[in-house]
């Protein structure tokens, strides 16, 4: 297997999504150097943080939280290209780990309970053939040791590609597009709403929305990264 692998690998090297480079044997997704030079917020060490200014006065959140900042031309906007259009899924399983590794030496996020993906419409997820935020949802899970759910938020309207909205014509777009599913499961428990990208927050602020009509339950959000800074 090893020797075919390698053989492929001739033909069809695996390159690394950030910069482009052959990966190596042990490498995978991102090589090694770019995972050394991540644009890392390091937001999780503090509870009062710049990000979590995106949800003053809109929803009430625990923690908010982003791996990477993003920045137009940094290799984060690669990563996450490569994550979501082609079709390199392992990607966010890889990153969800490493983040979740971090996640879980602060005592703030130990309460968390449950790791919650925002969803895809169905019909988009299956024009994709996965949501990226289910596989970080993975990656976190693993690193932090605690369940994801994927039945518990639902979107239930499909909505057309938001670029280029401005903040209230995408809020009024997807105030309505969730819906929670199975809340018993997350009555009285913190959980964990992850995604790839926090922009203006308005996604993430309808999911919150709906998932806060669940009695007891406390909402924090983790993405791979925020352009909000
Ligand atoms: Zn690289």
């Amino acid at each position: 297997m090893k020797l075919i692998e390698n053989v492929l690998s001739l033909f069809y090297p695996r390159l690394c999504a950030a910069c482009g480079d052959a990966l190596q044997q042990n490498e995978e997704c991102i090589c090694l150097n770019c995972m050394l030079h991540l644009p890392e917020t390091q937001f999780h060490k503090e509870h009062f943080n710049p990000l979590r200014h995106v949800f003053d006065g809109r929803v009430p959140v625990e923690e908010v939280t982003a791996l990477m900042s993003y920045k137009k031309a940094n290799n984060v906007q690669k990563i996450l290209h490569h994550l979501k259009y082609s079709g390199e899924k392992e990607i966010g399983k890889k990153l969800g780990e490493y983040f979740g590794g971090q996640l879980i030496t602060e005592e703030r996020y130990r309460s968390i309970q449950y790791i919650v993906p925002i969803p895809l419409h169905p019909k988009k997820r299956r024009k994709r053939g996965y949501n990226q935020s289910e596989w970080i949802a993975m990656g976190l899970s693993k690193g932090m040791g605690i369940p994801y759910l994927t039945d518990v938020l639902a979107r239930t309207h499909y909505t057309d590609t938001q670029t280029r909205k401005g903040r209230f014509a995408r809020w009024q777009n997807v105030k309505e597009v969730f819906e929670v599913q199975n809340p018993e499961k997350v009555k009285h428990t913190h959980v964990l709403l992850c995604d790839d990208v926090l922009t203006t927050g308005a996604t993430t602020e309808a999911a919150i929305h709906k998932l806060l009509t669940v009695e007891g339950i406390r909402v924090s959000v983790a993405t791979l990264a925020a352009t909000t800074l």
